[in-house]
């Protein structure tokens, strides 16, 4: 509990979340009775109430969210106004990467961030905290459209997460796709005033080469993506400036 508060969510440090949710999903501990002894043990005050804060309010949220809308937990249907219509306004967005469910699922994008969190997730069971927000966001932004982004996202997850499907599961891909318990933020492509999440952003909380390097692959995947995109990116630009040449 000492740094729960502090560093929970630097993938690097990926003992200090306690990794215990496929046990509490599937029942073999309750979080009240890891409240009461956590609550005993009077050590780390910001550090318990931190995770407290995860397990009773955040966990309980999602619960409450799956119960009250059995029709639309796992769809743009369950998102709010504001969050649906942003996103079918974005919807037909150009998008600068876009990659099939196939090449995702072998963590084979231009980013080496998110290709080692697909390995993690598919090699281990499961994908540090902070990771999954930056994961489930990218998916929005490099597929054809959010529905497909959430139903990936939801694919994935528990397919291959130990904790998965779960109601954390659902809630979790959908406040990073589709907003869910969140407000609007800046309008940009394709996420509309769905939060943004980027790779600069991550370098400045935590030492990205350091988890990159964790995941065999993932750099190497990366740099192969990249220089298709750019083979790609060139006949693209050869062919419009033959076309232009002609006319
Ligand atoms: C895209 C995405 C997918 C997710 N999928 C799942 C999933 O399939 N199953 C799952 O249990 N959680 C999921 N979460 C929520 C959260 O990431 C995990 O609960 C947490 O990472 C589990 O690791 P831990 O046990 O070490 O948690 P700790 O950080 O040690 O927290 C203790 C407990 O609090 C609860 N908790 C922590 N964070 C959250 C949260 N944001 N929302 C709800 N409860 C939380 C969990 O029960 C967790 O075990 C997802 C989050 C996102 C953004």
């Amino acid at each position: 509990m000492q740094t729960f508060d502090t560093l929970r969510n630097d993938p690097n440090h990926s003992a200090v979340c306690t990794n215990l949710s496929p046990y509490i999903n599937h029942g073999q501990i309750s979080f009240q009775r890891l409240t009461l002894k956590v609550r005993a043990l009077k050590t780390h005050p910001n550090g318990t109430a931190a995770f407290i804060e995860e397990g009773v309010v955040h966990r309980e949220l999602s619960d409450n969210f799956v119960y009250y809308t059995p029709d639309g937990y796992d769809s743009l249907e369950g998102a709010a106004d504001w969050a649906r219509e942003t996103l079918e306004l974005h919807a037909q967005d150009e998008r600068e990467h876009l990659y099939t469910w196939r090449e995702l699922e072998r963590g084979e994008t231009h980013d080496d961030l998110w290709d080692a969190g697909q390995l993690q997730l598919v090699r281990e069971g499961g994908l540090h905290g902070f990771m999954r927000m930056y994961w489930a966001k990218k998916i929005l932004e490099w597929t054809i459209s959010p529905s497909y982004a959430l139903a990936t996202a939801q694919y994935f997850n528990d397919r291959y997460a130990y904790d998965g499907n779960d109601p954390n599961g659902f809630v979790g891909v959908g406040w990073s796709i589709m907003g869910i318990h969140d407000m609007g933020w800046k309008e940009r492509p394709i996420f509309g005033k769905i939060r943004y999440m980027n790779y600069v952003g991550c370098k400045r909380k935590f030492k990205i080469d350091s988890f990159v390097a964790r995941y065999k692959g993932a750099k190497e995947n990366a740099i192969k993506a990249e220089r298709a995109a750019t083979v790609e990116r060139k006949s693209e630009s050869d062919s419009l400036s033959g076309k232009k040449r002609k006319a």
